[in-house]
C-alpha cells in the first residue's frame, strides 16, 4: 500500500520536500494551499499592462554558496546569472549600497584607497562600546555616528518598526563594509532569476502523477483533520497558527505594496533603500531590471511600506524578540508531543530563511524521513533544533 501524505503549503519548502517523497518513495501527497496560487512568498507572475514578471509579495533575487542547490533549481527551470545592485537614498543623495568605497567617498568627499578607507573607518567607530547589548551599539562600535545615522538608523526603524535599540545586536554580526568598490549586493558565487519566474520552478516540481495540489483550502487543526486517514502530516505554515495561538502570537513584519506604472524608466535600478525616517517607504523596486535580457516600454514599480503583521496573514519577516523565542519554545515542546506531524519552513520554524536554504532543507528532511521509514525510527518533529 503507498503511504498517504498530506502537505500543508505550496511555498518552496513544502513543494521541494513534494517532489523529494514521491521521488524516493510509494506514496501519494496531498499538498493544502490557503492561497490562490503555488509557490508561496516566492510567487511571479507577468503583468499584463507592462509584461513585466512582477515578484508578487517583493523582490527575490536566488543566490546560494553550493553548486548542487543550483543545479537542482535548473533541472525544473532555468536560472540565469543576475547580480543585483541596491543604491541607498540619504539626504536627496543616491549612494551604493553595500557600503564600499565609492560610498565612502562621496559621503565624505574624499579618495580613499583600501588601507586608508580602513584606517579612516577605524577612527569613526566607537570604541569605548567593548560589548554591544543591542543592534544600535553594535553599529556606532563598527561604523560610528554619522555613518549609522544616515543608512541605518531610519531604515531600521521602518523595517521593525522600533528604536534600533531595541534589537539585538546580532542583526548586524559582520562590519557591513566592503573595501573595494564590490556593489554585488549578494557574497554568494551563484546569484540568479529564473528566467519563467519562480511559480514556474514550483510547477514543475509538482507536476507529477502522485502530487495533488488543492488551493484555497486552509488547513484546520482540528479532530476532523488530523484523524483523516494521512500517514504523516508536513506543517509548512506558522507553528502559533497551527495551535490556534492558543499561547498567543509569534511577532512578524509584513509589507504593503503600492504599485505604480510609468512609461520608460523609472529610477534607473532594480532597487532603491530609503535610508531616512521622515520618508515613509522603505525602498522602490523596479522589477523590469530583474530581467535584464528583456526590453520593456513601460515600467512597474513598488514602493514597500513596513508595519506590524496583525491578521495572520503574510507573515514576512519573523521578529524573533526575546518574548517570541520563549513562546516559540512552549509551541515546540506541544508540538514534540504530537504523533505524525512535522513542522518546517520559514513559518514551520518560524526562522528567517532564504530559498536556498528551505530548499536544502526540505530535501535533506525528505531524506531523513525516508531514513526513518526503512528503520522504523522516529520521525523528527523539526528539522532544526532551536
Ligand atoms: C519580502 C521578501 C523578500 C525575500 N527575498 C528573498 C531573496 O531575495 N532571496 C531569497 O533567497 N529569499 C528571499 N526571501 C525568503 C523566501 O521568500 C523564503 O525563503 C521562502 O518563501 C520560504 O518558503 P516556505 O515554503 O518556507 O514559506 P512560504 O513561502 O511562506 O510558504 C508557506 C505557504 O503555506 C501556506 N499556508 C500557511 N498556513 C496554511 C494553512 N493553515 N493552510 C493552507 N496553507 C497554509 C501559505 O499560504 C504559503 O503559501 C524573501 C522573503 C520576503 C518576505
Amino acid at each position: 500500500m503507498p503511504f498517504r501524505f498530506l502537505i500543508v503549503g505550496a511555498g518552496f519548502s513544502g513543494s521541494v520536500l513534494a517532489r523529494e517523497l514521491v521521488d524516493h518513495l510509494d506514496c501519494f501527497v496531498e499538498i493544502r494551499e490557503e492561497r490562490n496560487h503555488i509557490a508561496g512568498n516566492c510567487h511571479t507572475y507577468v503583468d499584463e499592462e507592462t509584461g513585466i514578471t512582477v515578484h508578487h509579495y517583493g523582490p527575490h533575487i536566488f543566490n546560494t554558496d553550493k553548486k548542487e542547490i543550483w543545479d537542482y533549481f535548473n533541472r525544473y527551470s532555468e536560472l540565469r546569472h543576475y547580480v543585483h545592485r541596491v543604491k541607498a537614498w540619504h539626504d536627496g543623495k543616491v549612494y551604493s549600497l553595500p557600503i564600499n568605497i565609492s560610498t565612502l567617498n562621496q559621503f565624505f568627499e574624499n579618495t580613499f584607497t583600501p588601507e586608508s578607507a580602513r584606517e579612516f573607518l577605524n577612527t569613526l567607530g566607537d570604541h569605548s562600546i567593548l560589548h554591544a547589548g543591542n543592534f544600535e551599539e553594535q553599529a556606532i562600535r563598527l561604523l560610528g555616528e554619522k555613518l549609522y545615522k544616515a543608512f541605518f538608523y531610519g531604515y531600521t526603524k521602518k523595517q521593525w518598526g522600533c528604536e534600533p535599540r531595541l534589537l539585538p545586536a546580532s542583526i548586524l554580526k559582520r562590519l557591513p563594509i566592503r573595501f573595494d568598490y564590490n556593489d554585488n549586493y549578494h557574497n554568494n558565487p551563484y546569484t540568479g532569476i529564473p528566467v519563467n519566474g519562480y511559480t514556474d520552478f514550483v510547477s514543475n516540481l509538482l507536476n507529477h502523477r502522485r502530487i495533488k495540489v488543492i488551493l484555497n483550502k486552509k488547513f484546520q487543526n482540528n479532530s476532523d483533520e488530523l484523524s483523516s486517514s494521512y500517514d504523516h502530516i508536513f506543517y509548512t505554515g506558522s507553528i502559533d497558527s497551527f495551535f490556534n495561538y492558543e499561547h498567543g502570537r509569534l511577532s512578524y513584519r509584513t509589507l504593503r505594496f503600492e504599485k505604480e506604472i510609468h512609461e520608460g524608466d523609472f529610477q534607473g535600478c532594480p532597487q532603491i533603500n530609503y535610508c531616512d525616517e521622515n520618508i515613509p517607504f522603505t525602498r522602490i523596486t523596479e522589477h523590469k531590471y530583474f530581467t535584464p535580457w528583456k526590453k520593456f516600454n513601460k515600467t512597474v514599480i513598488f514602493k514597500e511600506y513596513s508595519s506590524e503583521a496583525e491578521n495572520g496573514n503574510n507573515l514576512f519577516y519573523p521578529k524573533r524578540l526575546k518574548a517570541d523565542k520563549d513562546l516559540l519554545s512552549v509551541y515546540r515542546e506541544k508540538a514534540g508531543q504530537l504523533k505524525n506531524i512535522s513542522f518546517l519552513g520559514r513559518l514551520g520554524t518560524y526562522r528567517y530563511l532564504d530559498m536556498q536554504h528551505v530548499i536544502e532543507e526540505s530535501m535533506g528532511f525528505a531524506k531523513l524521513f525516508v531514513e526513518c521509514l526503512k528503520t522504523d525510527s522516529p520521525v523528527p518533529v523539526f528539522p532544526n533544533r532551536e
